[in-house]
């Protein structure tokens, strides 16, 4: 693994991945071509023999999992996670309307989307579409446009003369997307025109009807190394997808990783409540049926270290007030680690401490983050999952700039960094003293 191949995975891997559900199935072939054997929850599995496995629930998150001869019982796990949704503009179920001759959708807003970038972008329609065959089977699959086939047009500033000085955005009467020139009725069915797309991956869906579906637009700018030395790193989804590609490459390129567990939570945008989420049960239902005996699963997790990967706020030149003074962390300074008094994030002194060990040991420059005490504090699945099992845990992740726009901006050899901290992390033996301070 080098710099330059690592960063052009990444960027396909993004462009490649317009959903969780997009993510979560790419991330699951690098998994199988590397040996990872898929198990699903509904099969009969306990007390697992050592291998490499990964488990999916929902098609929007995965864990995988690195088990060695000696039993995670003794040894603890590597944990590390992150969340592979982003905020976006989330189809309605009948969402078609016509208005003045223009087909348009209706949309939800997921997570805390920055509105104002996603006018006069050329979006695209993906995500998860259930359907019956003619011979009543049904169908779960994954539908990507690809091309460019909605638009959110600004008004003109002729027509608001205010527009630079009041932005407001109206989530319901403003941002709704026009898809098409609509003629006749037929014309602007929504569903007809989601039956023509998935034709042309299945060709059984011939007589498709469409039962549901979970869709999102998405900008098409594919994802660019960009800065006139090709500093930065500019795309949709860095925010948290970013942090997914470190964590799953970062496992698959360790020296003999040691008993590890990278797990990947849909809906941390919108609180992380839901059955694939991080305060949903699919961690533990997975540590459950791992380590049966409780005894076991609490020595565990004692020994235990949790990587939580989410990216920061790297320090805006035009906006620099917005940090606090002493700790403003650069784009391609390296990782951040994020510390809150409040326990919006689940560092502390020890497993901050551990986390500079890794770094360190993996010559990755890193960087800490605190929020201005007169700003509120975001958070993550760091402090959720380290309530829910009672792991010692870190919260890091690579600074960016716009995150939470259509098109975020990180630099270009943080995510690098970040994946050879990882690297060092999952493959550190068991017996190094760095892992002393645990249990
Ligand atoms: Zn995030």
């Amino acid at each position: 693994m080098d710099q330059h191949s690592y960063t052009q995975a990444l960027l396909e891997f993004l462009g490649a991945s317009p959903t969780p559900f997009h993510a979560v199935a790419n991330l699951g072939s690098l998994l199988a071509e590397h040996g990872f054997v898929e198990i699903r929850e509904s099969d009969d599995w306990q007390r697992l023999l050592p291998g490499r496995y990964f488990i999916r629930r929902n098609d929007s998150s995965l864990i995988a999992l690195v088990l060695t001869s000696s039993g995670p019982a003794a040894t603890g796990l590597r944990m590390a996670g992150a969340h592979t949704d982003s905020p976006c503009l989330k189809i309605k179920p009948s969402p078609a309307r016509t208005n003045h001759s223009l087909l348009q959708l209706g949309v939800e807003t997921y997570g805390g989307a920055l509105l104002s970038p996603w006018f006069d972008r050329d979006l695209s329609i993906a995500g998860r579409v259930l359907w019956q065959d003619g011979e009543g089977a049904i169908h779960s699959s994954l539908l990507d446009f690809k091309r460019p086939v909605a638009v959110i047009p600004s008004l003109a500033i002729h027509l608001n003369r205010e527009a630079n000085e009041q932005k407001q955005v109206n989530k319901q009467t403003d941002m709704v997307p026009i898809i098409m020139q609509a003629g006749s009725e037929e014309e602007a069915n929504f569903f007809a025109l989601l039956g023509e797309e998935l034709l042309r991956d299945n060709p059984g869906a011939q007589k498709a009807k469409i039962l549901d579906h979970e869709l999102i637009l998405y900008d098409c700018q594919p994802p660019t190394l960009l800065g006139i030395k090709g500093e930065f790193l500019a795309g949709g989804r860095l925010d948290n997808l970013l942090s997914c590609f470190a964590l799953i490459r970062g496992l698959l390129e360790a020296d003999s990783p040691q008993n590890s567990l990278v797990v990947l939570n849909d809906h941390e945008e919108v609180g992380s409540m839901s059955a694939s989420g991080a305060q949903g049960p699919f961690l533990l239902s997975v540590l459950e049926r791992l380590l049966p005996d409780v005894n076991d699963r609490r020595r565990c997790l004692t020994r235990s270290f949790f990587i939580s990967v989410d990216n920061a706020h790297a320090v805006h030149p035009n906006f620099a007030d917005r940090h606090d003074k002493g700790h403003l962390p650069r784009l391609n300074g390296g990782p951040v680690i994020k510390y809150n008094a409040g326990q919006r994030y689940a560092t502390s002194s020890r497993s901050g401490a551990l986390y500079r060990i890794l770094a360190e040991r993996a010559g990755v420059p890193i960087q800490e983050f605190v929020m201005r005490s007169d700003l509120a504090c975001g958070s993550t699945i760091g402090p959720l999952t380290a309530a829910a099992h009672g792991v010692a845990a870190v919260d890091i992740g690579v600074p960016t700039l716009a995150m939470h726009s259509i098109r975020e901006l990180a630099g270009a050899s943080d995510p690098w960094h970040l994946a050879l901290s990882l690297r060092t992390f999952f493959g550190t033996p068991d017996d190094d003293p760095a892992w002393q301070c645990l249990g």
